[in-house]
């Protein structure tokens, strides 16, 4: 992707872990690196068209001086989130926070911290089978929509499904939706597992009835496994309820394990079942 630069830009505040550094101040410099597509830009000679360098150093500026962190991880940290979020054609950026008057009793050029910090892709299934199920989907998607740190872009239809599993329970109303988010997939489960708990859910039967289910079925190309968290979602080519919505809502997206499509997925699923 294209970058727009910003180096060693020069910055007063007072982040530090000691009392002085936080009531005298200091120089810091900031090093940015924007991933954003410049080609609108440069076809059409048009500010509007990409992210104005003026306003982001002015920005970064009142960002990293307006507010005293005893740690630079957590002023990047900070100044990385506020940039993704208001600057709409930035996907992905470097920030790198140099501090050259660390308290150090050594001769040395800087200290730093450097992050890179983006805008994630996420396909997210819903379910419920237990009591108001549509309004359950409803709030758990409001919710989602009304954390800064996703930008819900597109809900796929609402099916009503036989359920899975072999658990006797009532007829589940699913769906998927495709997001944006700042978080990591952890930090994703646990907010997907928040919003369970306050639709009042109980893990009593795996598989068992629930009044909402959200599980994440992709997050970027990532492929990772661990105690708590598979990606790709294991079932997920097993699984109608998942495969149709995905179909409507993104039928090219290759699954970065099974290498096919969702359409392939959905046609290889019909066809296994009709066997
Ligand atoms: P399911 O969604 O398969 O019907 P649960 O909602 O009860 O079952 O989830 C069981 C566990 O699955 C969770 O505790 C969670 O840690 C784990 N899990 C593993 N991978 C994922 C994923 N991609 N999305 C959601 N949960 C996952
Ligand atoms: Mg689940």
């Amino acid at each position: 992707m294209d970058e727009i630069r910003i180096e060693n830009l020069e910055i007063f505040a007072h982040h530090g872990v000691f009392p002085e550094e936080r009531e005298k101040g200091q120089r810091f410099y900031v090093n940015a690196v924007l991933y954003t597509d410049l080609r609108p830009a440069g076809v059409r000679d048009e500010l509007e068209l990409s992210t104005d360098y003026g306003d982001v150093s002015l920005f970064l500026k009142e960002q990293l001086s307006g507010r005293t962190y005893h740690l630079i991880e957590a002023a990047a940290e900070a100044a990385a989130e506020a940039v993704l979020l208001r600057y709409p054609l930035v996907r992905a950026l470097d920030l790198e926070l140099r501090k050259p008057e660390a308290p150090i009793p050594m001769r040395f050029d800087f200290v730093s911290v450097k992050l890179h910090r983006a805008w994630h892709q996420a396909y997210i299934a819903f379910g419920s089978n237990l009591g108001d199920r549509q309004t359950y989907i409803d709030n758990g998607i409001k919710a989602l929509k009304a954390d800064f740190h996703n930008r819900v872009e597109k809900v796929s239809g609402i099916l009503e499904t036989k359920p899975y599993g072999g658990v006797e329970q009532g007829n589940f109303l699913n769906g998927v939706l495709k997001m944006d988010t700042l978080y990591t997939p952890h930090e994703l489960l646990a907010r997907l597992q928040e919003l369970e708990r306050e639709a009042g859910r109980e893990r009593k039967v795996h598989w068992g009835p629930r009044t909402l289910d959200l599980d994440i079925l992709l997050y970027d190309r990532l492929v990772c496994e661990d105690k708590d968290l598979i990606l790709p979602h294991p079932d997920m080519q097993n699984r109608d309820f998942v495969l149709k919505p995905m179909a409507e809502l993104a039928p090219w997206l290759r699954h970065p394990v099974l290498q096919k499509n969702m359409e392939q997925l959905l046609k290889e699923y019909l066809q296994r079942i009709s066997c």
